[in-house]
């Protein structure tokens, strides 16, 4: 097992050493970074490493088709959970396991707390994240991004721009699937291609993910670790996806926030940059919590760094 991770940290390393676009940012960085960023659309080129690798041409559309890579072992010593659906209600297999959306369990690496009321955006890519980037740009202070790997190539130079002012990049996988249905070979799929989006687009490997729907049991760690990827998931839920549908209020979002400012001020937030009205929401939120000037990992520790 460790000399299969060595194995894919050195795929890893090869990867960013041919296509590493950016240079890492800091506050320095960001601070100077005030010029009115450009949000154009580009095309995700299909690089000639990977079409090698992955004997293909494209990006996949949808369901990402798992690629053998070299030193890759998703099978042996992987833990054999029964998969389960995401109706937990319904589904006993769900509670008999060390799993985040079940029984909100942690394993010993997965990240939710943290020092401070924390905020982390997932499903961006949109195009409602530009607006969310120019206002963090004006406070200079820095977010946590999950990416979903399909949105990346509608919204390529967002997330470009998300790495250029210094923001944390993780993965969402690919198709944002509930990751305990999946088989080995397609959760290791929906991790590999979101992380090769990334690299090629961003210029970095991510080494953390957020799985959808907080999907985290035993056998998801297990790949994902495999494939050189931490858990952070959330300590509070600010449901603020419902707000797109109506079923929820700005208030009453608000109204939760105030309520852990006031419990603890501590934990991760989950939020999503998927729609205008979240990240107005998120915006004020962040004017609610106040100064945040470090991202998800740090949580755990100050000193490691978030990408290969
Ligand atoms: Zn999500």
């Amino acid at each position: 097992m460790i000399l299969s991770h060595q194995l894919f940290l050195v795929v890893a390393c090869f990867v960013q050493a041919c296509f590493s676009l950016m240079t890492p940012s800091d506050f320095e960085r960001i601070n100077g970074m005030l010029a009115p960023e450009a949000y154009s659309s580009t095309s995700v080129p299909f690089p000639a490493w990977l079409a090698q690798l992955a004997n293909r041409t494209d990006w996949p559309a949808a369901k990402p088709p798992f690629i053998q890579t070299p030193g890759l072992d998703i099978n042996s010593g992987i833990p054999s959970n029964p998969l389960h659906s995401l109706r937990l209600d319904q589904d006993m297999a769900c509670f008999s396991q060390c799993s985040f959306d079940c029984n909100n369990c942690l394993g010993p690496n997965d990240i939710a707390a943290c020092p401070q009321l924390l905020q982390t955006f997932d499903d961006g890519p949109t195009a409602a994240t530009p607006a969310l980037l120019d206002y963090l740009r004006q406070k200079r202070q820095l977010t946590s991004f999950f990416i979903i790997g399909t949105q990346v190539l509608s919204f390529p130079d967002t997330l470009r721009a998300e790495r250029r002012a210094g923001h944390f990049i993780g993965s969402h996988t690919w198709t944002h699937p509930y990751l305990p249905s999946l088989s080995n070979q397609d959760i290791a799929a929906e991790l590999q291609w979101t992380t090769w989006v990334i690299n090629v687009t961003a210029g970095v490997v991510p080494r953390y993910f957020r799985p959808p729907y907080g999907g985290l049991d035993d056998r998801v760690r297990a790949i994902a670790e495999r494939m050189g990827l931490t858990p952070i998931v959330w300590a509070h839920d600010t449901n603020d996806w419902q707000m797109v549908g109506g079923t929820r209020t700005e208030n009453q979002t608000l109204a939760d926030v105030q309520s852990w400012i006031n419990a603890s001020s501590t934990g991760i937030m989950l939020e999503h940059d998927q729609a205008p009205i979240t990240v107005n929401t998120g915006m004020k939120i962040r004017d609610m919590v106040g100064a945040q000037m470090y991202v998800a990992p740090a949580c755990k520790s100050l000193t490691a760094p978030w990408y290969n």
